[in-house]
């Protein structure tokens, strides 16, 4: 018997994030009673102020938000990635031409044989903003925000979440979206495997002379990738990856000389260059939860795995989390199971804990692996690229993986 004080859910989502915002969305299209709760107001999450950041959404993930009905919010803010080019390149030294290697990865989307790009690049407070005003339209949603979740009691039948505001709630399910440090996780004793990277992303947003064709750039610099994500209106996200040391000297220079420095490693291709928004900075790390459920709770984006953006996917793992969890409860709910026991957790966990821990790992060698300049390394990757780029099953398996389409995909994600 559950106590009257605790308004009753289906399911409590702990954090609106990009992950819990696009989880209480799908969940309650599919008639779930839900409870989204962030600690931080809607309003404070979408200002311009909040994220500087840019998704590169693959193309896999993309058919999610259409399937949700939130690419008419989108579609005419999303630039489609047409080609990858991934090339190792060192930057100028001063007084010197930037050296960049012969040896490059070019992906085309039109290899594939599904037609679509590779991926859309979306800046965050788009995303953000899309996703929250459906929720404003979505009556299966209670959205509770600003309210701090403080404790969470995970009982036999159902969890019993305590907010700082004094109100509780009490669901079979309780999800945590609460990002990479999830308080959640760590008072469902979950433990996570943890690095920092010693590199900060350096965020910056640059307008261009001349048209990028819906390429984005990858550089492998010594101190870390420095990619150059297409935007809408002849404008390019930058995600600058630098040594945590050398950073926040750059964070402070003056425009013109971060301009410079932005200049000498992303040289001239598109034309004079200027800065288009303030610069953000993000230190990076690796955070991998060892289980992804426990009783009464599951955990998805971020809470669950959150990784080095050298190849764009964080996000999407979140949104593949979100799509195959979806899945499983509303197959639990057709034949009466129980939506948060043990069991049905686990087939969450079967599905998406090795494809995203692959992920995570993999990632995290791509990093250690370019961001150095040891001259047998990086013949030794050149020759990898190289082979890479001369054969093309192994081309579009990348491309594949770029736009988050290997592996099992749930039904919100297919075709
Ligand atoms: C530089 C950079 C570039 C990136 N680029 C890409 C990319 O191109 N493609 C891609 O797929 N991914 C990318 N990512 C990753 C992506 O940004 C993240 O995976 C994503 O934002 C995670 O969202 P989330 O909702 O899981 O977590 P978060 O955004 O961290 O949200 C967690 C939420 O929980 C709330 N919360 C926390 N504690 C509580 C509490 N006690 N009570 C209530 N609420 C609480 C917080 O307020 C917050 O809103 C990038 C990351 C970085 C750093």
């Amino acid at each position: 018997m559950i106590d009257a004080h605790y308004d009753a859910q289906d399911i409590v989502i702990i954090g609106g994030g990009l992950s819990g915002g696009l989880a209480a969305l799908a969940l309650a299209r599919e008639g779930f009673a839900v409870a989204l709760v962030d600690e931080q107001s809607p309003a404070a999450m979408q200002a311009e102020a909040f994220d500087g950041r840019t998704t590169a959404l693959a193309y896999a993930a993309a058919r999610m938000f259409r399937r949700l009905g939130l690419w008419a919010a989108l579609g005419a803010d999303a630039e489609p990635i047409r080609d990858i080019l991934v090339t190792d390149g060192r930057r100028a030294a001063p007084g010197r031409k930037g050296f960049v290697s012969s040896f490059h990865l070019h992906f085309d989307s039109r290899e594939l044989e599904n037609g679509e790009p590779l991926g859309f690049i979306l800046e965050n407070r788009h995303l953000r903003r899309a996703i929250y005003d459906a929720l404003a339209d979505e009556k299966g949603v209670a959205l509770l925000a600003p309210a701090r979740r403080m404790r969470t009691d995970f009982g036999k039948a159902a969890a019993f979440v305590d907010l700082a505001d004094g109100r509780s709630l009490s669901a079979p399910l309780v999800i945590a979206a609460d990002g990479r440090h999830s308080p959640l996780r760590a008072e469902a004793a979950i433990k996570v495997n943890q690095w920092s990277y010693d590199q900060i992303g350096i965020v910056a947003t640059v307008a261009h002379e001349r048209g990028h064709q819906g390429v984005a750039q990858e550089l492998f610099l010594p101190t870390g990738p420095f990619a150059i994500l297409p935007m809408t209106e002849n404008r390019s996200n930058l995600v600058w990856t630098e040594a945590k040391a050398a950073a926040p000297a750059y964070l402070a220079l003056r425009d013109d000389d971060f301009l410079a420095a932005v200049r000498a490693r992303f040289g001239d291709y598109l034309g004079a260059i200027r800065l288009a928004g303030p610069r953000w900075s993000y230190p990076l790390a690796f955070h991998l939860a060892q289980s992804y459920i426990a009783p009464r709770l599951a955990l998805i984006g971020d809470a669950a795995h959150a990784i080095h953006p050298i190849a764009g996917q964080g996000y999407n793992l979140g949104v593949k989390d979100i799509a195959a969890l979806v899945e499983i409860l509303v197959d639990a709910r057709g034949v009466g199971l129980d939506t948060g026991s043990l069991s049905t957790l686990e087939t969450y966990q079967r599905w998406r804990r090795f494809d995203s821990a692959s992920l995570a790992f993999g990632t995290d060698a791509l990093n250690r692996l370019f961001s150095n300049d040891f001259a047998p390394l990086r013949f030794a990757r050149d020759l990898g690229m190289g082979a890479v780029n001369a054969a093309p099953p192994l081309r579009r398996m990348f491309m594949k993986q770029a736009g988050a389409d290997l592996g099992r995909l749930p039904s919100l994600m297919a075709p």
